[in-house]
């Protein structure tokens, strides 16, 4: 458990240690969603989902949708930091990213995990290749958050289950083929189910939807609709365990695909400020302007620098022989942490990029007010950042302690553990959201300063040092609301290091971090 020891900058795993197959798989993603991808965008944001399919076929073709299916069943079982590689690189299309993250992550995994070996062969190389698309079913109309209260029930009918109910904002559900539909079997036993669209499940409308326009997201209409009993995916009764763990991982991938937009949104908004002239100047040479810029790479830079430490600290224990889903399992708080983390970090960049551009940010004509909308659904979906928050502290105080901090913020860290140990009432869901926010900041201060002192020079050590000035103030505020008077720190010249950063930033025209 993180806080509860010190690390070395060698233990961690930073982008920059990508291995060259990794790289060049990232580089193909990124050649398909500049040449075949983006040049649909229109057709795309028209809802036309015969383009969307036809993509993701184009994509199967590259091996992009293989990657976390095994070998035996037409995939490529790779790990999970390529994985979240080729997530990172869709991320500059949100929409087009939620339809094949939805199917490669929250639609395929559960199969991947829980399947038996008849169903992974009758299904996976099909959802290997794009041919069948998939989607995940949870939510409903009347349980979001509080998942397992679903009422969507399953009875059993011979060699049949009966599924009756309906799913709510289904990613990909205007198309999809084969559905993981969660359900009750006799109103009781939470179960996960694989359900063929043929079998009888009806699509809503589309939604109409804030952002993502280019994504599919309907109800599940499911009157009567009859699925084979070899069809019931896990163990009846224990549909929580499919939910959960998918959930998990969805979490853990959402962190570089996040970074990837955000990634983006600065590019594009470098890009503009660099052009856009005003007062006689380019408005980047305006101090105001280059201070969002520098913080926009800033926050581009940690959120990576926690992302791919979990993915890898994930992946090294898989290799050492760990099981997949009890290993993920056991890096749930860094899931969740990089889940919250990553998506608001998006929301601070993005709102930036609508600022550089000005009131050309506010125009559906410009890139930056999509991603605006955009990046909006990613606090929202893959469990709630409240849900989130309340998962860290829950998880952290039941987590094994592996040893004491004595290194880098080892103050912060025993000051958490220490407020941690003394909550009374797991219910009081103010001091476990402060509690989780001193969370967050130890681990993305802590990736930060290891990844930059393990593959980093000077300007990414600046990065490190204004978030950390930062990032211990907000950490100071929340534990002064838990009644710890702030610590004395000394000050750091975050004005000049964000200069610097600046400087770097507008002079490679991107993110160069
Ligand atoms: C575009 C889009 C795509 C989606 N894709 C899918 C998909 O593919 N599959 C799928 O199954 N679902 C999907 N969802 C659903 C999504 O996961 C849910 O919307 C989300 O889990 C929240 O549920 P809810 O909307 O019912 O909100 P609610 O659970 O009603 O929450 C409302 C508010 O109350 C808060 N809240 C709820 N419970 C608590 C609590 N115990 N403590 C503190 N605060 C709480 C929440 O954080 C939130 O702020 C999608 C949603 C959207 C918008």
């Amino acid at each position: 458990m993180f806080l509860a020891r010190d690390y070395r900058a060698e233990e961690i795993f930073t982008r920059e240690d990508l291995s060259s197959a990794q790289q060049m798989f990232g580089s193909i993603t990124e050649d398909f969603m500049r040449t075949k991808v983006l040049p649909r965008a229109d057709e795309i944001y028209s809802k036309d989902w015969s383009v969307t399919r036809e993509l993701l076929l184009k994509a199967g073709d590259l091996d992009l949708l293989r990657v976390d299916i095994p070998e035996e069943y037409g995939g490529l079982g790779l790990d999970k930091v390529s994985s979240a590689f080729v997530g990172e690189k869709i991320g500059i299309f949100p929409s087009f990213a939620g339809s094949l993250g939805a199917h490669t992550t929250i639609g395929t995994l559960p199969l991947v995990y829980f399947g038996t070996p008849a169903q992974k062969e009758k299904y996976l190389p099909r959802l290997a290749s794009g041919e069948m698309v998939a989607a995940f079913c949870l939510t409903e109309p009347g349980s979001g958050s509080d998942a397992l209260a679903a009422r969507t029930r399953a009875t059993r009918d011979g060699d049949h289950y009966v599924l009756n109910g309906q799913k709510m904002w289904i990613t990909n559900g205007g198309f999809a083929d084969l559905f993981t539909i969660f359900a009750k079997v006799d109103g009781e036993k939470f179960t996960a189910f694989l359900v063929e669209r043929e079998m009888g499940v009806v699509s809503g409308r589309e939604e109409p939807k804030l952002g993502l326009d280019g994504s599919s997201t309907t109800a599940l209409i499911l009157e009567n609709v009859r699925v084979p009993v070899d069809n019931v995916l896990g163990t009846i009764g224990e549909g929580h365990k499919v939910a959960f763990n998918v959930l998990n991982i969805g979490r853990l991938k959402l962190g570089t695909r996040n970074m990837g937009s955000a990634k983006n949104a600065l590019n594009r908004a470098t890009e503009y400020g660099k052009q856009r002239q005003q007062f006689g100047r380019a408005i980047a040479t305006f101090g105001m302007i280059r201070q969002k810029l520098a913080e926009m790479a800033i926050r581009c830079y940690v959120g990576d620098s926690m992302a791919y430490r979990t993915l890898g600290d994930t992946d090294r224990a898989i290799e050492a022989g760990g099981d997949v889903l009890k290993t993920i399992e056991s890096f749930a708080v860094e899931c969740s942490i990089n889940k919250v983390w990553t998506s608001e970090s998006l929301a601070y960049v993005v709102d930036e990029a609508v600022q550089v551009y000005g009131g050309y940010g506010y125009s559906k004509e410009y890139p930056a007010e999509r991603a605006f909308r955009d990046a909006r659904i990613t606090r929202l979906y893959e469990g709630t950042n409240e849900i989130n928050r309340l998962i860290i502290p829950t998880r952290l105080r039941k987590a094994q302690r592996n040893g004491v901090a004595n290194g880098l913020l080892a103050h912060e860290k025993n000051l958490t553990l220490r407020v941690l140990d003394k909550v009374e009432d797991m219910e009081q869901q103010e001091i476990l959201g402060h509690i989780a926010d001193m969370a967050i900041e130890i681990y993305a201060i802590e990736s930060a300063t290891l990844r930059a002192e393990k593959r980093g020079g000077s300007l990414q050590k600046d990065a490190v040092a204004v978030y950390a000035e930062d990032a211990l103030a907000r950490f100071d505020h929340s534990a002064r609301q838990l009644g710890i008077d702030a610590t004395p720190r000394p000050r750091f010249d975050t004005v000049a290091a964000r200069r610097r950063i600046a400087d770097a930033v507008i002079g490679a025209g991107k993110y160069c971090l």
